[in-house]
């Protein structure tokens, strides 16, 4: 087996959006089936998209890549893409959001969703918008990252009995948060674009 199949690639979603790193394997099989075409950062800056037979007709032509830029098969030299673009639905469903302490620092970026400052996570609360003892539930769009003041002044009142507004109104998050990726960039630098545009979504695009 050839270790350059296991390298990675970036998968965007019919959005541009990156949704999922997948295995050069993968992604050839993906690429193979027309399900995916391979993106490229052209010198100018824009984007280019490749189907199958046109990556193969590329991978040819590319005399230049270098020896570990390469897979080959039996019939085929092929050049390693780095970046996917699915083409159809969504081969890898988004994986549910999980509902998890950590997950709600995420989403709410370690910031008080009451006054709107960062905070270190040891000085942030979770805080029942509806409180549980009036029946509030535990759950996405009811649980929001509340530092210590805000929540002692709101104690057990709804925000508006308190007086309080939130910064915005808490949502599941639609993607899983990028950071294992954030981990990655410096692994291929044509990634950097769609992880930045990644992190924009986490912060503005849940559902
Ligand atoms: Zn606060």
């Amino acid at each position: 087996m050839n270790a350059a199949l296991q390298n990675s690639v970036l998968v965007l979603n019919r959005l541009w959006q990156a949704v999922h790193v997948c295995t050069v394997e993968r992604a050839l099989t993906l690429l193979c089936s027309g399900h995916a075409q391979v993106v490229v950062a052209m010198n100018d800056g824009e984007y280019r998209t490749f189907s199958f037979r046109e990556w193969c007709d590329f991978s040819g032509a590319a005399a230049g890549a270098a020896e570990q830029e390469i897979v080959r098969t039996i019939s085929l030299r092929i050049r390693i893409p780095r970046i996917i673009l699915l083409l159809f639905f969504d081969r890898f469903p988004n994986k549910d959001v999980k509902f998890t302490r950590h997950n709600i620092f995420e989403r709410d970026r370690n910031t008080c969703q009451y006054c709107g400052k960062k905070f270190d996570r040891k000085d942030l609360n979770i805080d029942h918008i509806t409180p549980r003892m009036r029946g509030g539930l535990t759950n996405w769009t009811n649980v929001v990252c509340s530092c210590i003041a805000c929540n002692r002044r709101k104690g057990s009142r709804s925000p508006e009995e308190a007086g309080m507004r939130l910064i915005r109104k808490p949502k599941k998050p639609r993607w899983r948060p990028f950071v294992e990726l954030q981990f990655a960039v410096a692994t291929d630098h044509s990634w950097r674009h769609f992880l930045d545009l990644a992190y924009w979504n986490v912060e503005l695009g849940t559902e």
